[in-house]
């Protein structure tokens, strides 16, 4: 039986499966003495999803248990165990250290989200860390997560964001924040791998168990669980890293301990949306190598699922040599789901068919984005003027985005051969009017630090159904000018 606590006044009950695994899934945590957070932003539509009254999210009982502060005696907040592979070598020991899991809400459609606290101090996974989080970190996650969920990526949610009143020292002091997260559940590939290093087959199976309970309960019966529930999670990655391609999203630091077996994007750190394309791009500070670039993602994304599924292998079959072979054969879809998931929403963005013979558009779209590339054009700028060539052929602005009429000429010629009009309502709905540029997340960041929450206020607005043209909003289609550009992001550790 699960414990259920009132939260919210005592509307909103809280349970907590994880914490009904073994003990050293996680750390249990105790609150600690301090001031009370101030709320920032609420997401009401999120809350209203979940079933909770926004309202009551700033009562100062709530806004106690946010912060930390005190706890009611049945809540079990822990902050959870798990190992990963960071930019190819791996740690043992890692974990939430500077998260914790508060618990669980089943909303009325039986849907059961984690709610996880970011920034709330130190655990027994922190390590040298202080387990918080600078503010300016805080109001990324929340625009760019909320943004890809408008745009129509699984995600996990920003449910609200506040600021601690103290001060966290990075390079610089910063004020301190926390993030209020929600998600299908917090169970990454490190969680597997972290028992998996250990040899503990049966922790290896009881997560696997819980995991397949949580998020494909329909494979419980089937013969072949694990081998089903391994294709099902390299489905989803599959799927995931083709919809970020497709919006210009660099995720920037995809560690399999940011790898979230949902299938939902996780971990909004160095990310970045692309302003001019280029399929070397990268925006990370720490990525020096450039692993994680734009074009690299697919690849990578099969390297985590490969280190996923050598945490499975004593599940698949007793007999090692057919373990692998399961496995293998499951990794090898990775690559076909992704380029069918890839082609099909590159051919929905620039308005092209499959043709009926055997053009499935792959040759023709990766000439035209290696054009785009070549001449440094604005990624969703290009796509969105396109859609508005297409919707109304007097609207030239597409030849804006070429640095020559000629070449301009050429290539409209060539995509009017392949476009079918009758793919409009497809490319209004793949190619987005407004994106999180980074020079206007900074620009809400620096005006936060000065205590003004307007900007943040207008990005939550600009960047809801991102799709829809909005005159309000136009000013959000801009590249950044030249002084605005910004080259790098971090990750708000
Ligand atoms: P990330 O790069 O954000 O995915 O974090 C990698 C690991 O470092 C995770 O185990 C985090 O919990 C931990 N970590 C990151 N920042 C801090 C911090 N300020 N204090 C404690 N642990 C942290
Ligand atoms: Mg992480």
């Amino acid at each position: 039986m699960q414990a259920v606590v009132p939260w919210c006044g005592v509307t909103l009950p809280l349970e907590h499966s994880y914490a009904q695994l073994p003990e050293r899934f996680y750390a249990r945590l105790s609150a600690k003495p301090g001031p009370l957070p101030q709320m920032i932003a609420v997401n009401s539509e999120l809350a209203r999803t979940l079933g909770i009254d926004p309202d009551s999210l700033k009562s100062p009982e709530t806004l106690a248990l946010l912060g930390g502060r005190s706890y009611p005696e049945t809540l079990q907040p822990i902050a959870m165990a798990y190992a990963g592979h960071q930019f190819g070598g791996f740690s043992r020991q890692l974990g939430d250290g500077r998260a914790l899991l508060l618990g669980e809400i089943v909303n009325t459609t039986g849907q059961r989200y984690d709610v996880h606290i970011k920034g709330s101090g130190r655990t027994p996974y922190s390590r040298n860390g202080d387990g918080k989080a600078a503010l300016g970190p805080v109001l990324r996650e929340y625009l760019v997560s909320e943004a890809m969920h408008q745009l129509g990526v699984p995600t996990t949610r920003a449910l609200a964001a506040l600021s601690t009143g103290e001060t966290v020292h990075r390079e610089e002091a910063f004020p301190g924040g926390l993030i209020i997260r929600v998600a299908a559940s917090h169970i990454r590939v490190g969680t597997f791998e972290y028992f998996s290093a250990r040899g503990d087959q049966e922790a290896v199976l009881m997560l696997t168990n819980y995991a397949i309970a949580r998020h494909a309960p329909h494979l419980l019966n089937e013969a072949e669980p694990v081998k089903l529930w391994l294709e099902w999670v390299i489905a989803k990655q599959a799927q995931l890293i083709a919809q970020w391609l497709s919006l210009g999203f660099i995720h920037g630091v995809m560690n399999t301990d940011n790898c979230a077996v949902s299938g939902e994007t996780i971990d909004y750190g160095p990310c970045a949306f692309m302003d001019e394309f280029h399929p070397q791009c990268v925006f990370s500070a720490i990525d020096q190598q450039a692993r994680y670039a734009w074009g690299n993602q697919p690849s990578i994304g099969h390297w985590n699922m490969t280190r996923f599924a050598e945490t499975l292998l004593p599940l698949l079959s007793n007999d090692s040599q057919h373990a692998l072979e399961i496995a293998q054969s499951a990794l090898a879809t990775f690559g076909e789901i992704f380029h069918r998931h890839y082609l099909r929403l590159f051919r929905a963005k620039f308005g092209i068919s499959a043709d009926a013979t055997d053009d499935d558009g792959a040759a023709w779209i990766k000439s035209s984005l290696g054009m785009m590339a070549d001449k440094r054009m604005d990624f969703t700028r290009f796509f969105r003027a396109l859609t508005r060539h297409a919707e109304d052929a007097e609207n030239r602005n597409i030849a804006a985005q070429f640095s020559s009429h000629t070449i301009a000429q050429q290539w409209l010629d060539d995509w009017k051969s392949k476009h079918n009009p009758a793919l409009i309502e497809e490319m209004k709905q793949h190619n987005p009017v407004r994106i999180p540029r980074n020079h206007r997340i900074e620009a809400v960041i620096q005006a936060a630090y000065l205590g003004d929450f307007s900007p943040l206020e207008e990005a939550i607005m600009a960047l809801r159904n991102p799709y829809q043209e909005i005159e309000e909003f136009r000013h959000w289609e801009n590249a950044p000018l030249a002084h605005e550009r910004v080259w790098q992001t971090f990750c708000g550790t």
